[in-house]
């Protein structure tokens, strides 16, 4: 079977090892020319983790992390340090927490020689569903596959091409991020502090330095001459660590995003010989921090799904068609949901006024940690469709020209 693969993010890269490793001839389009160790820190929950051993990456994953996450006190704190909710241990045991560009190197070792085509951009050729991809930047031009995975990112140009397309919605709030260059001593705790229209979240990495997160609602597109100059203006006399994290910090290599989700639901995820993986399909806020968590199960869907065909080099259509409708049914069903969710804790995160923060703050603090740990684990526990994508002896190569 030809899989062509577009994007070599987490959903994409995930994607093109699963079906390789079944059998699959796999191309993955990259539009970046260089792959570069950018990025800051991301929550892996046990259901990624649940997705990277079905795709046979446990091993691999398990030596860029830790458990350090799981000895802290976790949940949500007021700017001056006062707890408002603790989440039971149970829930954050099997928090994973790296470093992106680990993730990403990991990856990309994973998969076969030859696989990564750097610098090209790729779409489909329509809306039709038609298995072929438009390529831009290599020596040819358009290459036909039995099967496009369009894992493209929350900007999706293939999305963007389909009569359903929604479009994106901004949340009200944007994000910076960093990671401390140098270890800093969580006191003991982690997890997000929320005070009015702002966030704080710190996690640790495997090495004890910290990948921390800042929200603040605001418009889009403001224009700040100084990203990290306002980042301390809005947290720096919040609880410790919070300044110890910003003064460990390199403030090149903190970035702001807006954040955006789907602004409704896909009708679908299939179109004829095109499926859309990841951010997208189904981009979500990041505060269940399952953007990712939900790429990975995606690729570990679809690659067992199509595990029974992928080393025919000529599947029967139909067949192929059957594995992508089931994958789209399953896929809408998980994720959508969790979309739904992630904005509404994003809303009540940024809850306006004195008076919504105060009710805001009472209902995390009345709600019993049982709860909150129920909510939490429910989205944690997945598993892939019964045929799993077992690493077939020889596919352990190492990706080389990086
Ligand atoms: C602030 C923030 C914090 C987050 N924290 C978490 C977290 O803790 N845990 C979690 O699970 N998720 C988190 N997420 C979400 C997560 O980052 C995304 O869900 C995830 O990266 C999506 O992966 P993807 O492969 O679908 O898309 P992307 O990572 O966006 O990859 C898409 C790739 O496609 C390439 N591309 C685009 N167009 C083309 C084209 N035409 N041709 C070829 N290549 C193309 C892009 O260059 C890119 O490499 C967070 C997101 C944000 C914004």
């Amino acid at each position: 079977m030809r899989v062509a693969v577009i994007g070599a993010g987490i959903g994409g890269l995930c994607t093109a090892i699963g079906l390789q490793r079944a059998g699959a001839h796999v191309t993955v389009y990259e539009r970046a020319p260089i792959l570069s160790p950018i990025g800051s820190g991301l929550s892996i929950f046990p259901n990624g983790s649940t997705a990277l051993r079905a795709l046979g990456l446990g091993d691999p994953f398990a030596s860029i992390t830790a458990d350090s996450a799981a000895h802290l006190r976790a949940g949500q704190r007021k700017p001056d340090g006062t707890w408002l909710a603790t989440i039971p241990p149970e829930a954050v045991n099997g928090l994973r927490v790296v470093h992106r560009a680990d993730l990403h190197r990991v990856l990309v070792d994973a998969l076969n020689p030859g696989t990564l085509q750097l610098g090209i951009s790729a779409t489909t050729a329509g809306a039709e569903g038609t298995p072929r991809v438009e390529l831009e930047g290599g020596d040819v031009a358009s290459v036909e596959a039995d099967l496009v995975v369009a894992a493209d990112g929350i900007n999706s140009a293939v999305r963007r091409s389909w009569p359903a397309d929604p479009g994106l919605r901004y949340s009200g709030y944007s994000s910076w991020r960093g990671v401390t260059s140098r270890p800093v001593d969580l006191l003991g705790a982690a997890g997000e502090t929320w005070g009015t229209g702002l966030r704080f979240g710190m996690a640790p990495l495997r090495d004890g330095r910290v990948y921390w997160f800042g929200v603040a609602s605001m418009p889009a597109d403001d224009r700040i001459p100084d990203e990290f100059a306002a980042v301390r203006r809005l947290f720096e006399h919040w609880h410790d660590p919070i300044p110890a994290l910003l003064d460990a910090t390199d403030p090149a290599a903190v970035f702001r995003h807006p954040i955006n989700d789907l602004a409704k639901p896909l009708p679908t995820f299939h179109r004829g010989g095109v499926v859309l993986l990841g951010d997208a399909a189904h981009a979500m806020t990041p505060d269940l921090g399952q953007g990712a968590n939900q790429a990975m199960e995606d690729a570990a869907t679809l690659a067992a799904l199509l595990a029974p065909l992928a080393a025919d080099s000529a599947p029967d259509p139909g067949t192929v068609d059957h594995a992508l409708s089931e994958y789209d049914r399953l896929r809408r069903a998980r994720t959508q949901p969790i979309a739904r969710r992630a904005r509404g804790v994003g809303a009540l995160a940024h809850v306006k006024g004195r008076l919504g923060v105060g009710v805001r703050n009472a209902v995390l603090r009345l709600t019993p940690a049982s709860a909150l740990g129920r909510q939490a684990t429910a989205v944690q526990q997945w598993a892939p469709p019964a045929t799993e994508v077992a690493p077939r002896i020889g596919d352990g190569s190492r990706w080389p020209a990086r």
